[in-house]
């Protein structure tokens, strides 16, 4: 595998990167970059008009709606499929305006542009938004938050959102970007997806990780890796992860009961991300464990944010 970095590789990444190779091969991948709508790319289905999801076809099902690939809140501006039907479109959103809603809060203070071009207002008690000038405002700002010159430490609540459907928008993602060669392979997660009911035997998690605010990176990357054949560890068949401005987010695609686990460690590896290349991270990562396996809305979860001055 060759890497091309313009910093130095950072050691633990490029560690993380060969034991992550032992075990799993990259199926496919994909990079945007942010709010470039210029270069329009459509990922495209071996027949015209065929529902890669319902498999249905024109004109049983109309593909009149516009499919981004990543959601169009992530930053995605230009990559679409034409492998989408518009049925299938409409039972999507709901599961991307849950992850919508989960991310708002950290989307608002790294600025990522939403469908309207714009970086998205956020408010539940403190409301936060940015100027032309990208200069943040924060007003309701609590009485007792620790506050100096060089740093602040405040406690957000997110917006309520319900965990199986971010879930579900994250692997809806995955299906998307795998290619007409080898999404045959995948025709259970299809199946979980496109029907509420379904049963899965690991409890559906994500493992978030913010990069410092000042290092983003303007390229969305999504990439998925299958389990190598010869491997008998218990662990799942297929992982994803995406990354945008400051965050990364892993997961893995549902296991279902005909795997046959017993015991199952579901992030087998970390997957380093462009962001962890930067051997320039001088204040830490932070990670997180988000689960997603409740089916009715959430609210009020607390997200710790530190904010601080960039001159050293
Ligand atoms: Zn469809």
């Amino acid at each position: 595998m060759k890497i091309k970095s313009n910093y130095p590789i950072n050691e633990e990444a490029f560690s993380n990167l060969q034991k992550l190779s032992e075990e799993y091969e990259i199926i496919d991948s994909i990079e945007i970059q942010e709010n470039d709508s210029n270069n329009k790319r459509v990922l495209k289905g071996t027949k015209e008009k065929e529902c890669r999801f319902c498999k249905k076809q024109f004109p049983e099902v109309k593909f009149k709606n516009v499919s981004h690939t990543i959601p169009e809140f992530l930053g995605n501006k230009n990559l679409t499929s034409d492998f989408e039907c518009d049925n299938c479109n409409k039972y999507f959103s709901a599961f991307e305006n849950e992850l919508a809603n989960l991310l708002l809060p950290l989307n608002t203070l790294s600025s990522t542009k939403n469908k309207k071009n714009k970086t998205p207002k956020f408010k539940n008690k403190l409301e936060i938004h940015q100027d032309d000038k990208n200069v943040f405002h924060i007003t309701n700002f609590p009485d007792d938050l620790i506050n100096s010159k060089k740093e602040i430490n405040f406690i957000i609540e997110t917006a309520s959102y319900i965990p199986e459907y971010v879930y579900r928008s994250l692997i809806k993602i995955g299906l998307s970007i795998i290619n007409e060669e080898i999404i045959k392979n995948y025709n259970e997660t299809i199946e979980w997806l496109m029907s509420l009911e379904q049963n899965v035997i690991i409890r559906p998690c994500l493992a978030f990780t913010i990069f410092p605010f000042n290092s983003p990176t303007d390229k969305i990357r999504c990439a998925i890796f299958d389990r190598k054949l010869n491997v008998t560890r218990q662990i799942p068949k297929t992982l994803l992860i995406l990354s945008y401005k400051n965050f990364a987010i892993q997961t893995f695609f549902p296991v279902f009961p005909f795997e046959g686990f017993t015991e199952l460690s579901p992030f087998p590896h970390v997957i380093p991300t462009a962001l962890d290349l930067n051997n320039n991270l001088k204040n830490k990562k932070e990670y997180g464990l988000i689960y997603l396996d409740k089916n009715i809305r959430v609210k009020g979860e607390k997200i710790e944010v530190n904010i601080r001055s960039v001159e050293e």
